[in-house]
């Protein structure tokens, strides 16, 4: 359902990805693992158009094709965006917007549908992650593992065909990382497509279906997650799994 190749992007002269290829079947979860700095987090955002890159191709579904080297057309970007949706490590929740109006704004004032129809599915969302009773306060009087939860229904609101998160438990105290991988869990074992960035390696070998090393803006190593994260076939996968295990 996602296929990425040749991915590359600089800012200035500083070249943070060079061709990275990329691929993800309906349902899979893919984990992207890698040091700080390595183009992880770029990656991702250039996946859904947050971050335009310089060359590559991005497919999503069948109906969303960007050539970057070609230069992609503001109908292709806007498809691209909409193809998928962002869990961010810091929650970006819109500070003054109640819980249910955060969840509320892409799809309607984004995706135009229906405020009543996406009220009745919010709510449900909302129920299911244990925040029905918090939807009308707003996100500084939640707990960062709230707003987290919050950030991921904002995110299935959106019905992506992707789902992607971005280091979604590293803001989190320790004591609250269990309840919110526990919920990808769950969303990944629904059927839901993922993109990944993790440093939870742990994580990632029960979650994930695949996982990409991520080094100096390439992908080192790819494969099942039992063979990278214990039995690597590159020297820096194995240095970087090993300093983290
Ligand atoms: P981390 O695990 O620390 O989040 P990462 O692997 O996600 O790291 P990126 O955030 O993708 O890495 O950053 C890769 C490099 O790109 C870094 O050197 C960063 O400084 C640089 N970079 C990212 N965004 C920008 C930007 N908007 N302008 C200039 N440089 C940027």
């Amino acid at each position: 359902v996602l296929v990425v190749e040749g991915l590359g992007k600089s800012f200035g002269d500083h070249t943070v990805l060079r061709s990275v290829d990329l691929r993800v079947r309906r349902g899979q979860v893919l984990a992207i693992i890698g040091p700080s700095g390595s183009g992880k987090t770029t990656a991702l955002r250039c996946l859904n158009g947050l971050e335009r890159p310089d060359a590559g191709r991005v497919l999503v579904g069948s109906d969303v094709a960007v050539d970057f080297s070609r230069g992609a057309s503001r109908t292709q970007l806007a498809a691209l965006r909409d193809s998928s949706a962002m869990v961010f490590q810091h929650y970006n929740l819109f500070p003054h917007k109640t819980v249910l109006e955060n969840v509320l704004e892409g799809p309607v004032v984004v995706q135009r549908r229906p405020r009543e129809e996406v009220t009745a599915e919010a709510l449900e969302l909302l129920g299911r992650v244990g925040l029905a009773e918090k939807r009308d306060v707003y996100p500084f009087e939640l707990s960062g593992g709230q707003q987290q939860r919050v950030g991921i229904v904002r995110a299935l609101a959106l019905r992506p065909t992707l789902l992607l998160f971005d280091e979604p438990t590293s803001a989190l105290d320790p004591e609250l990382v269990g309840d919110v991988l526990g919920l990808i869990k769950e969303l990944a074992d629904e059927g839901w497509t993922m993109v990944i960035v993790t440093h939870e390696l742990q994580f990632a070998r029960e979650v994930a279906h695949e996982v990409a090393f991520i080094d100096g803006g390439t992908v080192v190593e790819r494969g099942h997650p039992d063979q990278v994260l214990r039995d690597p076939r590159e020297e820096r996968t194995r240095q970087f799994v090993q300093r983290l295990l």
